[in-house]
């Protein structure tokens, strides 16, 4: 497999002012090629530090990809780093010239002075057009190695890097075919799955599989290549059935699905209703819920009961019921969750309640503790979550554990 490397130039970048998404847009891109993306550089607007990182870059990649750093300022220093790594000088070109010019020309405008810099190529190397800014890029290639080098707006990069960069690194990958599958996990941790797949997660294998994790939602993506798409296919299928036997109930869904999707596609298959009782998550489930299209054919109603007196004045919770085992309690959870259905008369309904924090939390009860009750005709189960993390995290957490928990529930209490 080729490998990639990236190098992101700008102090914006690393003062955190500005987020590097094009490293992100080209990792995956790259991969989508069939290359391996071994590392990525991000290095300040200066002349050492952007050639020290073309060095490092190269001893471990086949082709380097740089964004930034080509504008006409003192500070926009790409070009010469590059220059200097090769070990050339900078020339004017002429027609990159004229073609600058004429940009700023059907802008009305006279081209500054400084722009002249960007028409100056280190010797030996060539221009990639830029059609909706200023600076070209520049591809060189040492030895076997490619090196390209984009604009960092980001617009300007993609544009260039789809027009001049992919058509050259696609024929160079190979007649190579890439299949890439995603299988979305909920309920176990990151290490938990990792020790699951065992060898099979290991680099350099292919199928590559590797994962990433976004609020306790793991996504798994298997890449696969192969001299023919079917062959790649193949080998992307075999892994993700020995993956889908390991893991199991952990898996609900593909590609992008988010669980609320996977969720609603079920409900609606089985032309089932959902009603939910919030308390800590405010309508967050609701939310989820009700941003995928068409959930009015399943969706019912949804009650934020945040206070003690909602909880009993809108959903009959007992108050002594409340008294006696608190608000966050399974007891709670459990009454809300069937009063809301049976009030609703919906098919199954969701109650939530917990300590989403920073205030609030005690020994018995700390922040993090959420109760989570699905209730349905074929009974009521209550799970006791304890969550880390901010008011946010945790309370996204919680209603990410409901949407599991029905999930679970539908699929598995059901006939099919
Ligand atoms: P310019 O001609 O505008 O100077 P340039 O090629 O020199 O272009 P920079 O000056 O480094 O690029 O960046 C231009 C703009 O693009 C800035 O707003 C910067 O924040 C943004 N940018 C640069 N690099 C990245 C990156 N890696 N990810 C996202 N945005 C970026």
């Amino acid at each position: 497999m080729k490998r990639a490397s990236l190098i992101a130039v700008g102090n914006e970048l690393l003062s955190g002012l500005t987020i590097d998404t094009n490293s992100a847009f080209l990792g995956g891109q790259l991969q989508g090629l069939g290359l391996e993306v071994v590392s990525r550089y991000t290095v300040p607007d200066e002349l050492t530090a952007i050639e020290r990182a073309l060095t490092l870059a190269s001893q471990d990649a086949d082709v380097v990809l740089l964004t930034g750093g080509l504008g006409p300022t003192d500070d926009d220093l790409s070009r010469q780093g590059m220059a200097q790594f090769l070990g050339v000088e900078l020339k004017l070109k002429e027609h990159l010239l004229d073609t600058i010019k004429g940009r700023f020309e059907a802008r009305g405008l006279d081209m500054p002075a400084r722009n002249r810099v960007q028409a100056c190529l280190p010797e030996g190397t060539e221009a990639l057009a830029n059609e909706c800014g200023t600076a070209p890029g520049v591809m060189a290639r040492r030895g076997d190695a490619y090196f390209f080098l984009m604009p960092g707006v980001p617009s300007e990069m993609k544009r260039m890097y789809r027009s001049a960069v992919e058509p050259v690194l696609r024929p160079w990958v190979g007649s190579q075919s890439i299949e890439h599958r995603r299988l979305k996990c909920f309920g176990l941790g990151e290490s938990a799955l990792v020790e699951k797949l065992g060898d099979r997660m290991q680099r350099g294998r292919n199928p590559l599989i590797n994962c990433t994790v976004t609020l306790g939602v793991i996504t798994l993506h298997i890449i696969g290549q192969g001299r023919s798409a079917a062959a790649a296919r193949e080998r992307v299928e075999d892994a993700e059935s020995q993956v889908r036997a390991l893991l199991g109930d952990w898996i609900y869904g593909t590609g992008e699905q988010t669980l609320a999707e996977v969720v609603a596609g079920e409900l609606q298959r089985l032309g089932q209703t959902l009603t939910v009782a919030e308390s800590c998550t405010g309508g967050l489930l609701g939310k989820e819920v009700t941003d995928v299209p068409g959930a009015s054919t399943f969706f019912n109603r949804g009650w934020i009961t945040y206070s003690n007196q909602a909880k009993t004045e809108e959903l009959g919770v007992s108050p002594d019921v409340i008294d006696r085992c608190g608000a966050v309690s399974a007891e709670v959870a459990e009454a809300m969750a069937t009063a809301g259905r049976r009030k609703s008369k919906s098919d199954y309904s969701i109650a939530i309640t917990g300590v989403a924090g920073p205030e609030g939390g005690t020994d018995s009860k700390p922040v993090g503790l959420v109760f989570i009750a699905v209730d349905s005709a074929a009974g009521c189960q209550v799970k006791r979550c304890c969550f880390a993390g901010d008011r946010r995290s945790i309370r996204q957490r919680a209603s990410q554990t409901a949407l599991h928990a029905l999930w679970q529930k539908l699929h598995f209490d059901l006939p099919q």
